[in-house]
């Protein structure tokens, strides 16, 4: 057992769910990881066994309170989390009414369509820095919420996202969520304290079943003793997106992260200026530290470690994952195949749910290697128009800092660099999100003063230095273009 406070960090992400250890000077002292399962009902959706989640989580938690030497060694816990994921529950039972409903998930396109065609997006877009897309868990919430099993709950009907459900399960009863994960139902102003009444309205959510907002840095609750034999308070919750920001560090305006995850997500830092012309990009809160808001610029990108995944699992072009680098090194280029990764629709900065993949360009030449090199390259293509779209917001990049497990990959790193033009950066622990909760929960309990002062707690870097080819790039990015509009007319 160790002497220095420890800090328990809850990671729910969407493939797995993980729980990590930390000492105070950012030393990782153990994690655990268990699988979470994917449901696919039907084309377009996506849900998770959201009782599966709440014990694969704690099974992770109390592996690590067993290795701090009990719940005694443990200052904190810090939650982060898969955003916009919905679950409704009981709160007599607290039993899920449903499978919950998972960011990925298209079921609420035509919702989402019918708004936007009476003309809502732009008001909704003002107040809360999103599109009308079925991403968001607001149209979510709606569609469990119209459910006659869901609606039979009545007064009783609990309605969150994942950090809500964890805090509801650990403490026993206490109904809250953080402003970065509010910032992603559609149903909070930016600048707003608590629910807003008009978008609850306009989505058709009933406000009663949401939880309370509260900082990111806030004293949620003690967890329930049945779970780790002691309480452990509870001082930090935030999405997933907004942690990793944190955990890279990203305090001042202008610094960005890009995670190569499941998708895809860039945060450019906009510092206590809120966002007000994100265009084809989200606005978000980043942070709510006692009352001071933080807001960051975002894209996010469906599909990115997932198409390995898919080559991998759907194609069996890989054995692994980490494979793909040897792969793309063992040619020169893609060999004319230029691939459109849109698996799931396409995100940021398009925008188009019903587009499907295409793979352009294959010959008798094509190999392998090509098609696993195209790949890559297609995560490079989207960072390059998300580059762009930053751009013209005001917010271009001037480095970006990489992590998630994708990042591994040492060829897209220094992809990315090349035709981003930039310097890329890659902690040596790339597990960003779990760093920046437990950054968030020693400030939560006081340990640290300040997430300045939680600094302390970053790991060192490795720097990826550009090496543009302008020929190279030039010609990649017209057969990209070329790819792209081809999915422009495309509809289910
Ligand atoms: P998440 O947190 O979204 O569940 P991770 O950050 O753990 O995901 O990243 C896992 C994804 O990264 C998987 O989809 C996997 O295919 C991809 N991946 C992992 N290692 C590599 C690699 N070396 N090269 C390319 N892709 C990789």
């Amino acid at each position: 057992m160790s002497d220095d406070p420890l800090i328990l960090v809850l990671d729910e992400g969407t493939s797995s769910t993980r729980a990590i250890l930390y000492r105070l000077d950012g030393a990782v002292l153990g994690s655990r990881a268990l699988p979470i399962s994917q449901h696919y009902p039907a084309p377009g959706l996506v849900e998770h066994d959201a009782e599966e989640i709440w014990q694969a989580t704690l099974a992770c938690g109390r592996a690590m309170v067993e290795q701090a030497g009990g719940a005694g060694g443990i200052a904190a816990i810090g939650i982060t989390n898969q955003r916009e994921t919905v679950v409704a529950w009981d709160r007599r039972t607290g039993r899920p009414l449903h499978r919950a409903i998972v960011w990925q998930d298209r079921r609420t396109a035509d919702r989402c369509a019918a708004l936007r065609e009476a003309g809502h997006e732009p008001w909704v877009q003002a107040r809360t820095g999103l599109l009308l897309d079925p991403y968001f868990s607001g149209t979510k919430m709606a569609w469990l919420a119209a459910r006659p099993d869901v609606a039979a709950a009545g007064e009783w009907l609990a309605l969150g996202t994942v950090d809500s459900w964890l805090a509801w399960k650990l403490t026993g009863g206490t109904h809250v969520s953080d402003a970065s994960n509010a910032s992603r139902t559609m149903l909070l102003d930016l600048d707003g304290r608590d629910w807003d009444d008009a978008l609850c309205d306009l989505l058709a959510v009933p406000r009663a079943s949401l939880p309370a907002i509260v900082g990111n840095t806030e004293h949620i609750g003690l967890t329930d003793r049945r779970w780790f034999g002691q309480a452990i308070p509870i001082t930090a919750m935030i999405g997933d997106q907004q942690s990793a920001t944190v955990g890279q560090g990203c305090n001042a305006p202008g610094q960005t992260k890009l995670t190569l995850g499941t998708g895809a997500f860039a945060l450019t830092s906009l510092g206590s200026s809120r966002p007000t012309d994100p265009g084809r990009l989200l606005g978000t809160i980043l942070t709510d530290i006692g009352g001071d808001r933080r807001f960051a610029l975002e894209g996010s990108i469906f599909v990115a470690g997932s198409l390995i995944k898919w080559l991998r699992d759907n194609l069996g072009l890989l054995g692994t994952a980490g494979e793909s680098e040897a792969l793309a090194r063992s040619v020169e280029d893609s060999g004319g195949v230029t691939l459109l990764p849109a698996l799931a629709g396409l995100g940021a900065p398009y925008w188009r749910p019903a587009a499907t993949a295409v793979f352009a360009g294959l010959t008798f030449a094509s190999t392998r290697a090509h098609l696993v090199r195209a790949a890559l390259e297609a995560i490079t293509h989207q960072c390059v128009d998300l580059a762009d779209a930053f751009a013209r917001t005001g917010a271009a990049w001037d480095e970006i800092r990489l992590d998630g497990g994708m990042s591994a990959n040492n060829w897209l790193a220094e992809d990315l660099a090349a035709m981003l033009n930039l310097p890329a950066t890659r902690p040596d622990d790339v597990e960003t999100t779990a760093r920046g909760a437990a950054m968030l929960a020693a400030v939560g309990a006081g340990l640290y003063t300040s997430l300045d002062e939680a600094r302390a707690m970053l790991p060192p870097t490795r720097r990826f230095d550009p090496r543009p080819d302008d020929q190279a790039r030039a010609t990649r990015l017209a057969a990209w273009q070329a790819v792209l509009k081809m999915s422009e007319g495309q509809k289910h």
